[in-house]
């Protein structure tokens, strides 16, 4: 069983919140604060405290669930009947966050390598500018004139930036 701090906990309730809103828009942040709020409720108790049609809460919760930020609690009242209550807790969050984190890496590290690697050609003698396949196609001779095709420096602003964020990213995710 992993303790978390208060700290902790607070913040996996804020990002409970945001991946809500990411997930299922202002209905899901709707949700996810009655949730935050009052603990595990059934969808009856979530439609009443939200407002929302039954309906659009089951299809939010079923969102919600599909994506792993909620548990689902099953449990039998007195005349036989299963309840299901909706809530969730720090561990599943975090892993949700982290899995997440994870995705946007690679595919920041896919974008960057496509920067580094996909940069232009130009021509040393007419500056004529052509993509890495027309270079490549042509022998690294200019189309034009014949003269060189050197590779382009590439973006490297851009660069540096992506770099920057896969750093942010990989700090984050070391948050549990
Ligand atoms: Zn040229």
């Amino acid at each position: 069983m992993v303790e978390f701090s208060e700290l902790e906990i607070n913040k996996a309730r804020r990002l409970f919140l945001f991946l809500a809103q990411k997930m299922a828009g202002d209905r899901g942040l709707q949700i996810a604060s009655a949730i935050i709020s009052n603990g595990f409720l059934t969808d009856e108790q979530i439609s009443e405290i939200t407002g929302l049609s039954i309906t659009s809460v089951r299809n939010i919760l079923s969102i919600l669930r599909n994506a792993g930020i909620l548990h689902v609690i099953r449990q039998r009242d007195h005349s036989g009947w299963t309840l299901y209550y909706w809530g969730t807790d720090p561990l599943i969050i975090y892993r949700v966050f982290k899995d997440r984190i994870k995705q946007a890496i690679k595919h920041l590290k896919i974008y960057l390598e496509y920067s580094i690697n996909e940069s232009f050609y130009y021509c040393t003698e007419c500056g004529v500018r052509v993509s890495k396949d027309v270079a490549e196609l042509n022998n690294y001779t200019c189309p034009v004139c014949g003269g060189t095709l050197v590779q382009e420096e590439p973006a490297t602003e851009l660069i540096k930036f992506l770099e920057m964020l896969v750093e942010k990213y990989k700090k984050v995710s070391l948050l549990h």
